[in-house]
C-alpha cells in the first residue's frame, strides 16, 4: 500500500468552476477574486481580506504595512517553513529568533521580552501546523511594547481559538494582520495563492495597491468605467496577484472547509487513539483554548529511535513521512546573515547550524516526524501508517 504524506482534495466542482472562468474570458483580478475575498472574510470573521499570490507575498506586504523597514528587527521563530523568516529579510529587516514550546511546536511567549530592543518593529508569530499559538500572551506583550503582531496563519484555515469565552476562527485577525497560504500542502488549495486579513481599512487599501504594481485604479473599476481613466503609480508595487482561475477554485475549496476540518479532527483523534499506548511516543498537545485544523499530525519519536532510519523503514513499507518542521537558522541561506538567537544581531556566538537558545526548535526538527494525513485517507491507510511506525520504532 502506498500512502502519500498529503494529497489535495479536489473534485468535479473545482474543475467546473475553472471551466466557467475560462469561458467568461476574465481570468485575473476580476469578479472571482472579489467574491473569494468577501467569502473568505466572512468565513474567518475578518473585516477585510485581500487575495495575493502566496502566503510568502502576503507576509511581505503585511510586514511592510505595519511599518517594518531596513535595519529593523522582527521577532519570530526559526522553527517554521523558511518563508516566515525570508519575508522579514525581504523588508531589509533582521529576523530575531526565539525558541518554541516543545509540546505545541509554537513560539514560547516567555522568550519574547528578553529579545525586545529599541530596533524591534514587530512580532511575527506562526500557527504552526495549524495549531494556534498563544496569541493572548503574545498580544499582551506586544501591546505593552507597542509592537504590531503579524500572524503567519499559512496552515491555519479553520483553526480556532477561545477568545472572550467564544471560539473564533484564526484570521479575524486577533493580531493586526493574518496571512494564509493556498499551497497544496494546506487544507485549502488554489495551486498557489494567499490571503491577507485585517481590520485596518487603510492597510487593506495598501495591500490592494501593492499587489498590483502600485497601480491607482484596479481592473474592476477601469473595466466598467464609462469615461476614460488614466491610472497612475504612486508607490513601488509588486505583481502579487491571484488569478480569477485560482479564486474560482478557492471559492469551491472554501465551501468544503467545514467538512474537511471536521474530518481531519476525526482522523487526528483516531491517530491519538491508535498511538496512545506506544511507549515513548510524543503526541501533539492541543491547549484547552485551541482547536487545531490538524494541517499536519506531527509526533515526537521515542528516545533512541533514529529519525532517518524510521522514515526510511516507513518509506520502504510504502508510507511517506516528513521530518519535523525545519529551522531557518540551520540553513546555509542563514549561515552568513545577522540572524539572532535572542541576543541581538551580531552577539550570537553559536556556530552556523546550531544555537544554544534554540534547542527545542532543533530538537523538534530532529526528533519529530509528520505522519500522512489527508481528506480522502482511509482507515485502512491510517492503520498501515500506525503499523509501519510501530514496526520501524521496534526495530
Ligand atoms: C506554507 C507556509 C508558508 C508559505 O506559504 P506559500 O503560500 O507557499 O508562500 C509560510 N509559512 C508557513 C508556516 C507555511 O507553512
Amino acid at each position: 500500500m502506498g500512502v502519500p504524506v498529503a494529497r489535495p482534495f479536489l473534485g468535479d466542482e473545482e474543475m467546473a468552476a475553472v471551466a466557467e472562468v475560462l469561458r467568461s474570458r476574465w481570468v485575473t483580478q476580476g469578479p472571482q477574486v472579489a467574491a473569494f475575498e468577501r467569502e473568505f472574510a466572512d468565513y474567518v470573521g475578518a473585516k477585510h481580506a485581500c487575495a495575493v499570490s502566496s502566503c510568502t507575498t502576503a507576509l511581505h506586504l503585511a510586514l511592510r504595512a505595519v511599518g517594518v523597514q531596513p535595519g529593523d528587527e522582527v521577532i519570530t521563530v526559526s522553527h517554521s517553513f523558511i518563508a516566515t523568516a525570508n519575508s522579514i529579510r525581504y523588508c531589509g529587516a533582521t529576523p530575531v529568533f526565539v525558541d518554541i514550546q516543545p509540546d505545541t511546536f509554537n513560539m514560547d511567549p516567555a522568550r519574547i521580552e528578553e529579545v525586545i530592543t529599541e530596533r524591534t518593529r514587530a512580532i511575527l508569530c506562526v500557527h504552526q501546523l495549524g495549531m494556534p499559538c498563544d496569541l493572548k500572551v503574545i498580544l499582551d506583550i506586544a501591546r505593552r511594547h507597542s509592537l504590531p503582531v503579524v500572524e503567519d496563519a499559512a496552515c491555519a484555515i479553520g483553526s480556532e481559538i477561545l477568545w472572550g469565552g467564544r471560539w473564533e476562527k484564526i484570521g479575524k485577525p486577533h493580531g493586526d494582520v493574518a496571512c494564509f497560504s493556498f499551497h497544496p500542502r494546506k487544507l485549502l488549495t488554489t495551486g498557489d495563492g494567499g490571503m491577507i486579513t485585517t481590520s485596518n481599512a487603510e492597510w487593506d487599501r495598501q495591500f490592494r495597491l501593492w499587489r498590483q504594481h502600485g497601480m491607482s485604479v484596479p481592473d474592476t473599476v477601469r473595466h466598467g468605467a464609462r469615461e476614460v481613466i488614466f491610472e497612475s503609480y504612486p508607490q513601488l508595487g509588486y505583481n502579487y496577484r491571484l488569478t480569477d482561475i485560482q479564486a474560482a477554485i478557492g471559492r469551491v475549496q472554501l465551501r468544503r472547509i467545514p467538512e474537511v476540518v471536521a474530518r481531519r479532527r476525526q482522523q487526528a483523534q483516531r491517530y491519538r487513539d491508535l498511538l496512545s499506548d506506544m511507549p515513548g511516543l510524543g503526541l501533539p498537545a492541543e491547549p484547552e483554548w485551541a482547536r487545531s485544523n490538524w494541517q499536519s499530525f506531527c509526533v515526537r519519536l521515542p528516545e533512541g529511535c533514529d529519525q532517518r532510519r524510521v522514515m526510511q523503514a516507513m518509506l520502504d513499507a510504502g508510507i511517506s513521512t516528513r521530518r519535523g518542521v525545519m529551522c531557518a537558522h540551520r540553513e546555509p541561506a542563514y549561515a552568513q546573515e545577522p540572524w539572532s538567537c535572542g541576543t541581538g544581531p551580531g552577539d550570537c556566538d553559536c556556530p552556523p547550524g546550531t544555537c544554544a537558545r534554540l534547542r527545542e526548535s532543533e530538537r523538534a526538527q530532529d526528533r519529530a516526524i509528520i505522519l500522512p494525513l489527508f481528506h480522502e485517507m482511509t482507515e485502512a491507510e491510517q492503520d498501515a501508517v500506525v503499523a509501519a511506525l510501530r514496526e520501524a520504532c521496534a526495530a
